[in-house]
């Protein structure tokens, strides 16, 4: 059996840094709860992408599903979500008993498409949030995302799981919205094994945030509860891990494009194949490089060519609005994300990859389109 070669695994810095911040807890014996990794990690972080507040959590799923609640959502309100994407930017909307709406996608962006999310707003013009997603490290339409949310009056949440690092017109992804959330699961950009972050520049829904993540104790001797609570703060360990990974993420993105612009070289003569759209008004962390193809070799052709090899690769996420939990719920577009999703595959992007290795997915490609 050949070597393995994976989409995407956590690949730690090389100066051990993530291992000292973990050290320091231990030392310390301030393993949990929070600590100073944890006040540090999002300081460091929000300082990075250049917003005010931050909250680190268990989990990019619940951040978001605090962000959802930070935003007023409630039962059976509308909550506006791209189609195209992983269901955790979906679900937390059903743990708050709220209803989605899914909003289809641009072909030049990948991602949510303004006319169609202008369109779900006429029809639902009382819609609580929308749930804008940076697919595969690509950044949506920013400006015109954020005056239509504007003009309706609705918050707008910034799901950027897989985003962290790319920039819209100079400006981070996530520091858009009224929320922005990350993760750091061990697929993402960075990992801190499992994790999440919400940023916000309101200061009262943050601490709010943080709150509801540590079981939502009011402030009283005995255990007083006047509202529900979660179990959703990140602990100290985690946060050293990802203090450490913070450091190293300015070279992931680097190897990431660099991956991106491999493939993009390797493929350009073969006019059945796309790489996925790096726009002018944008900078890509390239969390996956994607592509999608036309002709008669399909994506999961692609996919079995690479697994013979051992290679991992993966079809593009198919819409919520195609998935058998959530087709009862309305859907506003045509048939984009449906499209991406039927030509459409994510490549090895792991940052531990070497060319050599890089090469041999391209071969294995190539071959198929001889
Ligand atoms: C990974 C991911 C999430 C969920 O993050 P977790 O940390 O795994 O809970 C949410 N949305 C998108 C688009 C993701 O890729």
């Amino acid at each position: 059996m050949k070597e393995k070669i994976l989409l995407a695994s956590p690949h730690m810095s090389k100066e051990g840094y993530e291992q000292e911040f973990v050290n320091e807890a231990f030392k310390t014996n301030w393993i949990a709860p929070l600590g100073p990794n944890v006040d540090n990690f999002e300081k460091e972080l929000a300082t990075l992408v250049g917003i005010n507040h931050a909250a680190a959590l268990v989990s990019g799923t619940s951040a978001i599903h605090l962000a959802l609640k930070a935003a007023g959502v409630k039962d059976g309100d509308i909550v506006l979500c791209q189609s195209l994407t992983f269901s955790a930017s979906a679900n937390p909307i059903m743990y708050e008993r709220a209803i989605p709406v899914f909003i289809d996608s641009d072909m030049d962006s990948w991602n949510m498409s303004p006319k169609h999310l202008e369109e779900a707003l006429i029809k639902y013009p009382n819609a609580k949030a929308v749930v804008v997603v940076h697919l595969y490290g690509l950044p949506a339409k920013m400006d015109e995302l954020v005056s239509i949310c504007k003009k309706y009056n609705v918050a707008l949440i910034e799901d950027a799981a897989e985003s962290l690092g790319t920039t819209y017109k100079g400006k981070y992804t996530g520091t858009f919205g009224d929320y922005g959330i990350f993760s750091f699961n061990g697929n993402k950009i960075i990992t801190t094994s499992g994790g999440g972050m919400l940023v916000s520049n309101y200061e009262e829904r943050v601490q709010k945030v943080r709150f509801w993540a540590t079981q939502a104790r009011d402030k009283a001797r005995h255990y007083q509860h006047s509202d529900i609570g979660f179990n959703y703060r990140m602990s100290n360990v985690v946060a050293g891990i990802g203090r450490g990974q913070l450091k190293v993420l300015n070279e992931r993105v680097l190897k990431k494009r660099e991956i991106y612009f491999m493939y993009k070289e390797a493929f350009k003569d073969i006019k059945e194949i796309e790489m996925m759209p790096l726009n002018d008004f944008g900078f890509s962390n390239c969390w996956l490089s994607s592509m999608t193809i036309k002709g008669a070799i399909t994506p999961i052709d692609v996919i079995v060519a690479l697994e013979n090899e051992n290679i991992e690769a993966r079809p593009l996420w198919k819409p919520m609005h195609l998935q058998p939990f959530y087709e009862k719920f309305d859907y506003i577009g045509t048939d984009v994300s449906e499209k991406l999703f039927n030509t459409g595959l994510c490549l090895p992007s792991d940052t531990k990859m070497t060319k050599e290795q890089q090469q041999r997915v391209i071969d294995v490609i190539r071959g198929l389109f001889k």
